[in-house]
């Protein structure tokens, strides 16, 4: 590709609304486009190529692993989401509108509704199954605080599978072989990452785990053992019980549980004065959509106590109609892990990808059965699989920057190769770009030749903002002989014979 040809409008102006560098270097290096509306992002040339890259990874090493890529339809018929009852529980991140006819449809925000009506229409016997088919496509979520562009945006490319099986033993196969195939889509990807228990959320199911591409700009909190394989999201992380007397001080936390269907509840959550409620926890403990901030100073019709606390609080204190143990609090910094007796830590990450064992939440309702070996019908077994392909790009700049811009990673570069000509008019300079640029096309390196007639400090700081991982700077010491390879990484760089550059290039990329 000629840099004069191509549409990357780089700019040094950083948005109003970005802090993150990933979401400051993606605009500013020409990738992307926000579109009006926060959460909308247009994918300029080189950013949809990158995209495409890195769809490639995730592609290739799915295939390999033998699932089968389909594409469902975004929009979805609202009934589906009536019959799973996610309808109502999925909230306001739901976009629902009407057609014409008035008929109910919703964008997708994620897809079991619909490759399991797939699926039921499909597959009928046990011959047919195992199954693991996945879409890499576009998915809306009218999220309440899209931001830091592509890391949470509304609409965004997800890939999401879905398998099924005819026994759990067989899912769970299924769920080690996809959590081996992630740790080598993110390991080719060059991403430093940890894969960690986590909790299930409103997909449902039960065991489920995050891969975590580790980055102090992070929205998650994960806890990690400094002795052992233990992380966990802290919203699914456990710690050694700690014993309370009947001397331990203890707080009540109320909030609003939201039901389906608009109903409420008022839920006292009883815990150590030390201790933090861990709202996901909460909101699972009394099986709810959502928990909100209480405005009345209503007595709870629910009291759920911290289970630690056991005996050290009288449950006959409480005026409730229903009194719950539960795991509610936050692990802490320097608790103890349950494995092995070590000191667990925060640390930050970037929630790159989710599996879930799911069961039959989807396929009993649904009505996804098939006839096993001895002609009985059967619920199907599920898990289902999703990776942020949008966010990676977030993601692997987030790991990879520095404060001139993006530095991709082998597999995700826009290029291999860049091929910089410092002065344009300076005919030797520029036979030689010419000479090498077809030369490294012809061996099917991708290479990206700067012939624009742009000073060489703008073409500089445009290398170093795209952050393609390597150049060939042609400049004054051609005269000499002399051409300047550079590693974006560092920016190091070093002197290599113009007559051998052809011969070092073949033997570097
Ligand atoms: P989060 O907790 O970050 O909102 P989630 O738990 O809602 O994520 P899943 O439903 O598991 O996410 O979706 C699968 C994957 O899609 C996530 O692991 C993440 O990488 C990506 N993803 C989810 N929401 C967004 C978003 N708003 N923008 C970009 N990617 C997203
Ligand atoms: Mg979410």
């Amino acid at each position: 590709m000629r840099y004069s040809r191509l549409l990357l409008p780089t700019t040094k102006e950083t948005p109003n609304d970005a802090s993150l560098a990933s979401h400051i270097y993606l605009i500013r290096a020409g990738l992307i486009q926000s579109v009006g509306g926060s959460g909308l992002y247009n994918f300029l040339p080189l950013g949809k190529k990158i995209l495409d890259k890195v769809r490639a990874v995730v592609k290739e090493e799915l295939d390999k692993a033998g699932c089968q890529e389909v594409s469902l339809s975004f929009v979805t018929p609202s009934a589906l989401w009536d019959e799973s009852g996610r309808l109502e529980k999925y909230g306001k991140e739901l976009l629902r509108f009407k057609d014409r006819k008035d008929n109910d449809f919703i964008l997708g925000p994620t897809h079991e509704e619909m490759m399991v009506n797939l699926v039921r229409q499909t597959v009928k016997s046990y011959k047919q199954l195992p199954l693991n088919l996945y879409q890499i496509n576009l998915k809306f979520r009218d999220e309440i605080r899209p931001r830091f562009g592509l890391m949470r945006g509304r609409e965004f490319l997800m890939k999401d599978g879905y398998s099924f099986h005819s026994s759990t033993e067989d899912m769970l196969r299924e769920f080690a072989l996809m959590e081996e195939t992630y740790k080598k889509i993110f390991t080719r990807l060059g991403l430093e990452f940890r894969v960690v228990e986590a909790d299930s959320g409103a997909i449902g199911g039960s065991g489920s785990k995050e891969f975590m591409v580790l980055a102090d700009s992070g929205e998650d909190t994960i806890v990690v053992c400094n002795d052992c394989e233990y992380g966990a999201n802290i919203e699914a992380a456990t710690c050694q019980p700690k014993v309370y007397d009947t001397h331990t001080a203890c707080k009540t936390v109320i909030k609003k549980a939201l039901y389906d269907e608009g109903k409420s509840l008022c839920v006292g959550f009883v815990l150590p004065q030390d201790a933090e409620l861990q709202e996901t926890k909460a909101c699972n403990s009394v099986d709810a959509n959502d928990l909100i901030e209480c405005d009345t100073q209503q007595s709870p019709s629910i009291v759920v106590i911290e289970e630690t606390l056991g005996a050290a609080v009288d449950p006959n204190a409480f005026d409730a109609e229903e009194i719950n143990y539960a795991d509610i609090v936050a692990v802490q910094e320097g608790d103890t892990c349950a494995m092995c007796g070590g000191a667990l830590r925060y640390t930050k990450g970037i929630e790159a990808g989710h599996i879930f064992q799911l069961g039959t939440r989807y396929s009993e309702p649904m009505g996804t059965h098939f006839l096993d070996e001895n002609g009985k019908t059967q619920p199907m077994v599920m898990g289902t699989y999703g990776i942020g392909v949008s966010r990676l790009l977030a993601a692997i700049i987030e790991q990879n920057h520095d404060d001139k811009g993006c530095i991709w990673t082998k597999e995700s570069a826009p290029f291999a190769l860049q091929i910089i000509i410092s002065n344009i008019k300076d005919d030797a300079q520029v036979a030689l770009g010419e000479k090498l640029y077809e030369a490294m096309l012809s061996l099917g390196v991708d290479v990206l030749l700067d012939d624009r007639k742009d000073r060489f400090g703008a073409k500089m700081s445009d290398y170093e903002l795209l952050g393609v991982p390597h150049a060939v700077v042609i400049g004054k010491n051609l005269s000499e002989g002399k051409v300047e390879f550079v590693t974006r990484k560092g920016m190091s760089s070093i002197e290599v014979d113009a007559d051998g550059i052809l011969d070092f290039l073949r033997d570097t990329l």
